[in-house]
């Protein structure tokens, strides 16, 4: 297959699914890591699809999901300083912090701005010189070389009123997270296509690489399915249109340059050692946790939110006593509400409340 729509093709769906029936011969509980395929699998109603036995829960990979209150929190003490230009991903703007957001920062004058890319921040920081400019950076592997090479760039051109607030998390310790908790339901994962174009798969040993496509989906599902089935445990790629072995090795070389592996705290979950990306010793004058002094914030997570068992596969959204009632994409309680990645997000975008109250709706 070479086009997008091929991926859509309903004939090759069906076929899939009904493959994943045939070898489906034991109840499996199987989670896809990245917030994109969830929202694929709602979207396309491919949850409703798979045969009884076959049960998709939803992993971490929503950046903005994971991302601690207290980093929320410490953007928004920095951007409510005089002086300064906050700029992330808009998703950013509505994260809940233990007060306040991003949003309302701005609403009441803060300089809070929306970029797609950090070189967008570094063009701003180089037209308004005095102005401190810090770019809000989250995400995976995926956004990470990105953001490295804005901070790797304005070392290079000495520019002094640039920083960046980094909150990268990695996958594999995540992933060796769940699978070590004494809760853990999930027996095989898909796993996060574009993060292992990034990365490559080598740091992997035992799920299937997934895209983002609702074949992709399928098709990952039948190789884990079929993997668990006849009793093997291997890594397999799925995904072979983008995702090598390697991965790219240009990309990691400058996430290697630029960041150093440190210990993360993850939004509900709690810490998990080397799961982190944090600006390395040489690039300290860029890191704005110190340059502002936020290094000591700490936040306590709402109670209501139940996020940390959504985003471990130990619950649905639904099975929040806020979702779609207390908690929408208008009022968010928790950030997979507010995120385009979150899982709260894509249940109630594809109204999966609706089914499970009836015609009605809750
Ligand atoms: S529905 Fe809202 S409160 Fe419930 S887990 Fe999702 S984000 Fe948190």
């Amino acid at each position: 297959m070479k086009y997008l729509d091929e991926y859509r093709d309903e004939r090759v769906a069906r076929g899939l699914v009904a493959q994943i029936a045939r070898r489906a011969t034991h109840p499996w509980v199987l989670m896809e890591i990245c917030g994109g395929q969830t929202h694929t699998l709602m979207r396309f109603g491919i949850d409703e699809l798979l045969p009884a036995g076959v049960e998709m829960v939803h992993g971490p990979g929503c950046p903005v999901c994971v991302t601690p209150l207290e980093t929320i929190d410490k953007a928004i003490a920095i951007a409510s300083q005089r002086g300064v230009t906050l700029i992330s991903y808009g998703d950013m703007l509505r994260v809940p912090g233990s007060q306040t957001d991003l949003f309302h920062v701005k609403a009441k004058g803060g300089d809070v701005r929306v970029v797609y890319s950090p070189t967008e921040a570094l063009k701003f920081a180089r037209a308004n010189p005095d102005q401190k400019v810090v770019f809000f950076a989250v995400g995976f592997e995926t956004t990470a070389p990105a953001n490295a090479m804005a901070v790797w760039q304005a070392k290079r051109e000495g520019l002094k009123n640039f920083s960046m607030l980094a909150s990268h998390v990695l996958v594999p310790p995540a992933i060796r997270a769940l699978l070590s908790s004494r809760r853990n339901r999930v027996q095989g994962f898909i796993g996060p296509g574009h993060v292992c174009t990034v990365m490559g798969y080598h740091e992997y040993e035992d799920l299937v690489v997934g895209g983002f496509e609702p074949v992709d989906l399928l098709e990952a599902i039948l190789m884990l399915v079929t993997q668990l089935e006849e009793g093997r445990v291997q890594v397999e790629n799925q995904y072979v249109r983008s995702v090598t072995y390697k991965g790219n090795l240009p990309a990691q070389n400058v996430l290697g340059e630029v960041f150093e592996v440190c210990h993360r705290k993850w939004r509900g979950i709690g810490g998990i050692p080397e799961s982190g990306l944090n600006l390395r010793e040489e690039y300290a004058e860029f890191d704005a946790d110190r340059i502002f002094g936020t290094q000591e914030v700490t936040a306590e997570e709402p109670s209501e939110c139940i996020s940390a068992e959504v985003l471990q596969g130990l619950k649905k959204p639904t099975d929040c006593p806020a979702f779609a009632i207390r908690c929408t994409p208008e009022n968010p309680l928790g950030a997979p509400m507010v995120s385009s990645e979150g899982a709260c997000a894509a249940y109630y975008q594809y109204r999966r409340h609706m089914v499970a109250a009836g015609p009605g709706g809750r």
